[in-house]
């Protein structure tokens, strides 16, 4: 049996590189794992060699100590990899098999994955509906950014690659199926994108990016991307956007300036809870801003797609009603333009075959657009550490070379 190695967190601010267990078919006890899953059973799944796993934004909160996590907890929600072991009740996927993993966990026998809605799987998390691998409340699952990791219900979750040379050819493309790509899709379609729409994007980090792609891949006409990091709206016009600095005021007044009209169609959420003020209040932290902006700056009757992430506990929250997830929202605002709103996980695998249709025909260069980087496993916390500080990169962990073979 191979070792294995993982990138776990140590406490706010520090990620460390370590050496773990190799996967068994059973969830073992560890930090962050629900004890009611202790000992689970797992005969419905595959250990993967990670081929890419990325680092993302949802595992930043916890690095900054804005959850619950605790010290220890294995890191990586964002998986692609090769199959190298099948457990007993596996019946179609194969040794050898390219995936990626869908980021949420799903049984795909409870009513909410017979729905299509595998972001709130019923079965996998003894605490509440909705998993995922290596994050803090969501079953204890262990994290993907490792050298190996393991995935239960594979024959359900795992989208297999037609063609692995193909695959491999377009592997930085492909590892954005995972989470991203498909989440700034979501995005998108809950707010209504469709051929001719004007967008606005509140946010362009890898999530904000990958919506403002997928907006131009569901035909939008234009597409303005909101941030205050003038490197990530450089990155956001390398690819056809308009963009507005939130720290030279409210996109509102930005947008008019693009538009003829301070109003668009679709308004998409890639900011989430840690959110800035705009203006003068871009350096201060003001959860509930791009909610009541984007009600501010949508036509009546258009909807919100809200991928960033909102948190039911936040020990870092700005005031004791942020601390428990709780906003001051203009929801009279909402509700007199009849909005309507879609948030929550993306449920990954109503999207991402399509999507990899879309990459492996060429008709999308994502990858490009999120600027999406590999570096050595060891090499992970400087990845932390340079996309907390804002890198215009999504970061992907090569935990065997097999991404810079490719060249
Ligand atoms: P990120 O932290 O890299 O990007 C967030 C960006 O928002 C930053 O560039 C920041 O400068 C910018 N920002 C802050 N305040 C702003 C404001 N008022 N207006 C405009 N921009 C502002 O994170 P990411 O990886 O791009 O992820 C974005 C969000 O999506 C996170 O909250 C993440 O947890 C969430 N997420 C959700 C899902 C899902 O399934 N719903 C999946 C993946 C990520
Ligand atoms: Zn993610
Ligand atoms: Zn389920």
């Amino acid at each position: 049996m191979p070792g294995n190695k993982a990138v776990s967190y140590q406490g706010p601010g520090r990620v460390e590189v370590q050496d773990t267990a190799y996967p068994e078919f059973e969830l073992k006890e560890g930090p962050g794992v629900n004890p009611l899953n202790v000992g689970r059973k797992v005969p419905h799944g595959v250990v993967l060699k990670a081929v890419a796993t990325n680092i993302c934004g949802s595992d930043q909160h916890m690095v900054r100590g804005r959850t619950t996590a605790p010290a220890g907890l294995v890191l990586g929600h964002e998986i692609t990899g090769e199959v190298v072991e099948t457990g007993s009740d596996v019946e179609f996927i194969k040794v050898g098999d390219l995936v990626s993993v869908p980021f949420n966990i799903a049984c795909g026998r409870c009513r909410n994955c017979k729905e299509g809605k595998t972001g709130v799987c019923e079965n996998v998390n003894p605490d509440r509906p909705g998993s995922a691998y290596g994050y803090v409340d969501m079953g204890g699952w262990v994290g993907g950014q490792a050298e190996y990791v393991l995935v239960p219900y594979a024959d359900w979750n795992l989208l297999k690659f037609p063609d692995k040379d193909q695959a491999m050819e377009k592997i930085l493309d492909l590892a954005m199926l995972s989470d991203i790509f498909p989440t700034g899709y979501h995005g998108c379609v809950s707010a209504g994108v469709t051929t001719g729409s004007t967008v606005y994007v509140a946010g362009a980090g890898p999530v904000g990016l990958a919506a403002a792609a997928s907006a131009f891949l569901l035909g939008a006409a234009v597409v303005i991307v909101g941030d205050l990091n003038k490197d990530r709206l450089e990155q956001a016009r390398s690819f056809g956007c308009e963009t507005v600095n939130v720290a030279e005021g409210e996109p509102k007044d930005q947008i008019e300036q693009i538009l003829g009209e301070p109003e668009v169609d679709c308004g998409v959420d890639a900011v989430g809870f840690e959110a800035r003020g705009h203006g003068r209040d871009a350096e201060t932290e003001r959860p509930a801003t791009v909610l009541n902006s984007l009600m501010d700056l949508t036509r009546a009757g258009g909807a919100l797609g809200i991928p960033g992430l909102y948190v039911t506990g936040d020990p870092g929250g700005v005031d004791d009603a942020a601390k428990v997830g709780s906003l001051s929202i203009r929801l009279g605002l909402g509700w007199a333009k009849s909005h309507s709103f879609v948030t929550g996980q993306c449920p990954v695998m109503r999207y991402n075959r399509k999507l990899m249709m879309a990459i492996l025909h060429d008709r999308v260069q994502i990858a490009k657009a999120v600027n999406a980087t590999p570096i050595p496993l060891d090499e992970a916390p400087r990845g932390y550490e340079e996309f907390d500080h804002g890198a215009a990169r999504k970061y992907v962990l090569d935990p065997h070379g097999m991404i810079s073979k490719t060249g």
